[in-house]
């Protein structure tokens, strides 16, 4: 099916396609949904990329500050270990923030392969809602709830 060009959006932002209704979201043609949902993935990808690097320098920084003695595992030494455990908090949110990265890398790729957008268990196309919301979701939520993963 192939609907009538509408002159409606040609070029949208993030934040414009973020602030559509679920009508409106629906009613958008597919190159206009996946046009909102490469933008909201770039910016995301912008946005975890930010996160990763300051985190990674935060914990540079800590390990620099932190006199060769206290980086050494020590229970008893208060600050040392304390600037371990920041530093490892900051490195283990850079890695998630890395991972984010590439899913959406992941979830880009799908895009030239026309096969984003499709549950990878029961392949059946995943709402435009959720997309949105998460939209590097690899799962419908009827897959994502009774499937692989039942941690809750
Ligand atoms: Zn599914």
């Amino acid at each position: 099916m192939v609907s009538k060009t509408k002159d409606l959006v040609v070029t949208i932002s993030a934040e414009e396609y973020l602030d559509l209704s679920d009508e409106e979201l629906d009613a958008l043609s597919p190159e206009q949904f996946l046009e909102g949902q490469t933008a909201v993935l770039n910016a995301e990808r912008l946005t975890y990329g930010e996160q990763a690097s300051a985190l990674k320098a935060e914990a540079d920084l800590i390990a620099a500050e932190a006199e060769p003695g206290d980086t050494q595992f020590d229970e008893e030494s208060g600050e040392g270990a304390t600037a371990t455990i920041d530093r490892e908090r900051d490195l283990a949110l850079a890695a998630q923030a890395r991972a984010a990265i590439e899913e959406i890398d992941g979830a880009l790729r799908k895009m030239q392969h026309a096969t984003y957008g499709v549950c990878e268990n029961c392949h059946q196309p995943i709402p435009r809602a959720r997309l949105r919301a998460l939209p590097f979701a690899r799962l419908c939520v009827r897959c994502k709830e009774g499937g692989l993963s039942r941690r809750s």
